[in-house]
């Protein structure tokens, strides 16, 4: 007899319902080719505002020759992982470049920045110890954190207060356990676009003794001399310990790294997991990122065009009256409230050509649901005045702004 199987996934689908029931199921808008200022979104051309492509990097004609030199050199797959036999001699030159670059002893390169930061976190902590963390930190942080076993120490976001009491209670726990302290913040918030207190944060660390880490995923290819980073932007070189960053967003390829000593290198090469149990990059990423970081020593005025970019958009929704909180860097968010407005927002903009995605709880307080605009440098002054004019339009149509 026929016996029909239980389905033991079944909860999933209750769940799955309970989103549809409350508007908030989504299926990810499809890029119809490259990620560029003007892109191909589910069937429509838009000016794209939602990219992590700031630079424009992901879709130049230098990285993708490289990208098809190092495949017909290196083949497509770099076979194990790289401590076995899965570190190639791209690898190497790409850490070096960084290396320089950040103006470190040492870099690591992960396959992700999720990677680099959870990797990281997991492998230098552990039971014993304390982790004081930024309430905005990246969901990479929280997870290493939580894998390395110790004490979560949560702050108020970039407040010195918050920190400076947090450091007291981990103090207090870190010399009972006979633990380390770690300090650990973005260098740029992604969702409100503001800019980490660094002076202030490495000063509170290194008064506590703490092992002070940045991430600095939006800020690589972004923000201080070349794009190298907050660090270089508050000229705090030699006084973070370990940096994160990014090899995914402006340099437009896919990969994290980690820039510090030699010995933090070395010991991460040995107890890292994401390094140890997971193939390292491919050529083809490992040749394009080479050729990434080359373009960011050679020609740094892209980065002054996406600042350009940036002033001249962020005026512009602020001049129209639009809530931008405090975003200090190319992530502007227009602050709407309900999360329903913001998607309704989002959706009108799509209409007119814009894409811009809609974010609401739980990635941000339920009263704070926006939609979150980046530029590129390779967005015109026409694209931007353009998505400019239908913001207004809409704004008004909505109530948003006078
Ligand atoms: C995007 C991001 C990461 C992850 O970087 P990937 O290279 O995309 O894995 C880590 N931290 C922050 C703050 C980010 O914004």
């Amino acid at each position: 007899m026929e016996t029909t199987r239980h389905n033991p996934l079944e909860y999933l689908g209750t769940e799955i319902a309970e989103l549809k029931n409350e508007g908030l199921f989504r299926r990810p808008p499809v890029l119809e080719g490259a990620s560029r200022a003007r892109s191909r979104i589910n069937g429509r051309e838009v000016i794209n505002l939602s990219s992590n492509n700031y630079l424009g990097l992901s879709d130049d004609p230098r990285l993708k020759e490289a990208a098809i030199r190092a495949t017909e050199s290196h083949g497509v797959g770099s076979g194990a992982v790289r401590t076995i036999i899965g570190t190639q001699d791209l690898h190497l030159e790409l850490e070096s470049k960084l290396a320089e670059f950040k103006k470190t002893e040492a870099v690591l390169v992960f396959q992700s920045g999720f990677t680099a930061n959870a990797g990281t976190v997991s492998a230098i902590l552990s039971r014993q110890d304390h982790i004081v963390s930024d309430r905005l930190n990246h969901a990479s942080i929280i997870d290493g954190a939580r894998l390395s076993r110790a004490k979560i120490h949560v702050y108020e976001h970039s407040d010195m207060e918050s920190l400076h009491e947090k450091l007291d209670e981990a103090r207090a726990g870190a010399e009972e356990s006979g633990g380390r302290i770690l300090v650990i913040t973005d260098g740029i918030f992604s969702m409100d676009g503001d800019i980490a207190r660094l002076p202030e944060v490495v000063e509170l660390a290194e008064e506590y003794e703490a092992i002070m880490q940045v991430d600095d995923a939006h800020a690589s290819g972004v923000l201080g001399a070349g794009g190298r980073g907050t660090v270089d932007h508050f000229g705090l070189h030699g006084r973070v310990d370990v940096q994160v960053g990014t090899l995914s967003k402006a340099i437009g390829v896919l990969g994290g790294y980690v820039a510090g000593s030699r010995t933090l290198i070395d010991f991460l090469i040995h107890r890292a997991r994401p390094l140890l149990f997971s193939t390292s990059h491919p050529p083809a990423v490992t040749a394009a990122c080479i050729t990434a970081v080359d373009i960011l020593l050679s020609e740094p005025e892209i980065i002054e065009r996406l600042w350009e970019n940036t002033r001249f958009f962020k005026d512009g929704l602020t001049s129209l009256g639009f809530d931008t909180g405090i975003s200090e860097t190319p992530i502007t968010p227009v602050i709407v409230g309900e999360g329903a407005k913001a998607m309704e927002l989002s959706d009108k903009l799509f209409e007119a050509g814009i894409f811009a995605q809609g974010i609401a709880f739980p990635t941000v307080p339920r009263d704070s649901a926006r939609v979150r605009t980046m530029v590129m440098a390779t967005h015109t002054r026409e694209d931007l005045g353009h998505a400019l004019e239908v913001f207004e339009r809409v704004g008004k149509e909505m109530n948003l702004i006078p």
